[in-house]
């Protein structure tokens, strides 16, 4: 009998690779650190919900499971921004009916270990420590983590979906000589805080909305659960700034905190000072490395190979975008994974350095610019400029809402910039825009030079 694939890491993107592997009928063995979260309860250790946008959706359909995640899951169509004084705003993602997705890491997780437990060539191994491998053969090392019982499995390949601080990358790194690979942690760090359900069990906030309380040089944002609440998240500068995590010790220090910048929050966290005080602070990593394979031996895949922050909402997306495009072009090059693998490795990296670029930036757009009066008539101009020309996507909406290469909507980001720099120096622009007759001239000049640079 062939060896079977070897997938390392059985979270969000090693899942969901067992589920399309076994569908195109490979045996597909698959070794978690964790404990069955269908047993133990999921035990995440990060953000409680996600937020799913077209390039998951997209994957989600693949493995046949888009309907039954889209019943669990809560339509998000704008932000919603809360000032000091708790006045709020709405902005829209997109036309009417666009949203992105909040999801349960948790429940989102068991339903794609579920099915793919269903097609019987799938096997799970739970609580089961990878240690290393050797590329050549490939074997892989692992250490149960109770029994302490070590083990080596020879596979026909193997693929490391073992998160950010992947074992298995760890191993291409010694076995590569020219591994390029950065880890770049931001200043600041993340704690979650819970805001539970009303007395008679509804959301707290309108549900419908991505909530952000942006502070400048920091944020705290909501997405809502399932169950009536909210998970609360503090982007906070761990130290060398006023505010920082280093200054809120005492729970005087954290009420005064909040009720400077978050009072409308406070009532709405009951256990506010006992989570500070409990919930750890968690860090934010940017990671990026190449080549992603050795041979057509080993490949690594989602955060394993390119973990980046979550202010564009697309670590997790843009992980299943792996598996949808490695499944597409396991279809195209009819089941030969020297092509595939050679394929994914040249054209996704660039894509992948983008999105941690565009995820960097957009920590900036939430935190500081969403408040600021320019950048929401940009915002307006963009969407009416879509509305009367519909080839012109704004940034926020080809990352989102459309499979365009990132690097290709960085690219096009970038020289939006560009025109709306032109747009918003025009006399007046802030007191009447709709109707000003410079913008389509302006946007058309810019269309016929973006064309123009196309085809020289
Ligand atoms: P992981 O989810 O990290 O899974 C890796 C798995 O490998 C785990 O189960 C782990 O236990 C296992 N493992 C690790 N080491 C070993 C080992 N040595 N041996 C065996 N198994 C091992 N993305 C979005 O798209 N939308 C969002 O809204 C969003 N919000 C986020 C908010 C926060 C605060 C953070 C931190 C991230 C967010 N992300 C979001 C990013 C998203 O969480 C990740 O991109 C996603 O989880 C990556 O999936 P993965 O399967 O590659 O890695």
């Amino acid at each position: 009998m062939k060896d079977p694939i070897l997938i390392v890491g059985a979270g969000l993107v090693g899942s969901l690779w067992a589920v399309l592997l076994a569908k195109r009928g490979y045996q597909v063995e698959v070794f978690e650190l964790r404990d069955d979260p269908r047993r133990a309860g999921f035990k995440g250790g990060r953000s409680i919900n996600l937020a799913m946008s077209d390039r998951g959706w997209k994957a989600m359909e693949r493995a046949g499971i888009k309907d039954t995640i889209r019943q669990q899951a809560i339509p998000m169509h704008g932000r919603k921004m809360h000032d000091t004084t708790g006045q709020l705003t709405f902005q829209p993602y997109g036309e009417a009916d666009q949203a992105i997705y909040s999801v349960s890491r948790g429940g989102l997780n068991i339903e794609l270990i579920n099915i793919a437990d269903q097609y019987g060539q799938v096997k799970f191994h739970f609580g089961y420590k990878c240690l290393g491998l050797e590329a050549e053969s490939p074997t892989a090392h692992f250490e149960h983590r109770e029994t302490v019982e070590r083990l080596s499995v020879k596979a026909s390949r193997i693929f490391g979906t073992d998160g950010a601080f992947s074992a298995v990358r760890r191993s291409l790194m010694k076995a590569l000589p020219r591994f390029n690979y950065s880890q770049s942690f931001l200043d600041y760090g993340y704690k979650e805080l819970h805001i539970p359900p009303t007395a008679d069990g509804k959301h707290a906030l309108d549900p419908n909305a991505l909530h952000i309380w942006p502070r400048g040089q920091f944020m705290m944002i909501a997405l809502p659960n399932v169950d009536g609440s909210f998970t609360g998240t503090l982007f906070l500068a761990y130290e060398g700034q006023t505010p920082a995590f280093e200054q809120l010790h005492t729970d005087e220090q954290i009420m005064a905190f909040f009720e400077q910048y978050f009072s409308d929050a406070i009532p709405l966290i009951p256990n506010l000072l006992e989570e500070f005080h409990e919930n750890p602070t968690s860090s934010l990593v940017t990671i990026r490395c190449s080549p992603w394979c050795c041979e057509d031996k080993v490949l690594i895949m989602g955060d394993a190979s390119h973990a980046i922050v979550p202010f564009y909402g697309q670590g997790m997306n843009s992980g299943f975008e792996d598996c949808t495009l490695l499944d597409e072009l396991l279809e195209e090059h009819q089941g030969n994974w020297t092509t595939t693998i050679e394929v994914f490795n040249a054209t996704r990296i660039k894509n992948a350095n983008a999105i941690a670029d565009l995820a960097l930036r957009n920590f900036v757009e939430m935190r500081d610019k969403v408040a600021d009066p320019k950048f929401l008539l940009r915002k307006e101009i963009a969407a009416h400029l879509n509305k009367v020309h519909p080839e012109f996507l704004p940034l926020y909406t080809q990352v989102t809402f459309s499979h365009i290469p990132y690097s290709e909507a960085l690219a096009e980001g970038e020289a939006q910039d560009a025109l709306f720099e032109d747009i918003l120096a025009l006399k007046d622009i802030e007191k009447n825009w709709k109707g000003h007759p410079e913008i389509e001239r302006i946007f058309k000049q810019w269309m016929a030079n973006r064309q123009a640079r196309a085809t020289a």
